[in-house]
């Protein structure tokens, strides 16, 4: 099974995907986790990601595409920030067929609020909320120890352009997969394990 999530910066994307690529035993493609690993080891890559990233702006889908042929497997995928936009929902079409997509929705005011709490381990990409979710011990991860940081895109004005990107360009997405019939909506307001029961019930229909 080959499953897409949607929604707006903050909405919990990776957090879900996390948990669900470890229960249903599929590969978790966060095409943000791996710019940030690129931008961090000075790639070429990320070295033509980070301008974009940093300006909250989407990387152009060259890079992306490329990015999704090389993590790419044989197994069934999860895919968590990606497509973000018609062409690149295209282009995926070219790749693999894809089962169910979900919409992670939340009201505008809740995901900003998770934005700015959030920190991310620097070494095993783990997501934290100091306020709803925070780590055991102070700035650190609680999986494999390392400091846990905010997002450089996670500063108040950044956010303001990430979310005028998603409405602009990643918000058409919606109707395109509703129109192909296997979109699905769920409520993301709540708690993390009620989320994931949510979304589990879609995928089991
Ligand atoms: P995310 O971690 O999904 O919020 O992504 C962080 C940043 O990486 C975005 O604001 C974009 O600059 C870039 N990015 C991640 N995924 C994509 C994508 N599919 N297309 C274009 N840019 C992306």
């Amino acid at each position: 099974m080959n499953i897409v999530l949607l929604g707006p910066p903050g909405v919990g994307k990776g957090t879900q995907a996390q948990i669900l690529a470890k229960k249903l035993g599929l590969k978790w493609i966060s095409t943000g986790d791996i710019l940030r690993k690129e931008v961090a080891e000075g790639t070429e890559l990320g070295k033509k990601a980070e301008k974009y990233m940093k300006e909250g702006k989407l990387v152009p889908d060259d890079i992306i595409i490329e990015i999704i042929k090389k993590h790419l497997s044989s197994s069934g995928v999860i895919f968590d920030g990606f497509p973000r936009n018609l062409s690149q929902a295209k282009a995926l079409e070219k790749i693999m067929d894809v089962d169910k997509v979900i919409f992670l929705n939340c009201p505008e005011e809740v995901v900003i609020f998770r934005l700015t709490n959030r920190r991310i381990c620097v070494k095993c990409n783990r997501v934290y909320n100091l306020i709803s979710n925070p780590p055991k011990n102070d700035e650190v991860c609680d999986v494999c120890g390392s400091k846990l940081v905010q997002r450089e895109d996670d500063k108040p004005e950044v956010i303001r352009k990430r979310f005028r990107v998603y409405n602009e360009e990643t918000k058409p997405l919606l109707s395109y997969y509703r129109e192909k019939g296997i979109l699905y909506e769920i409520d993301a307001s709540g708690e993390v394990s009620e989320i994931t029961k949510s979304i589990l019930g879609v995928l089991n229909e």
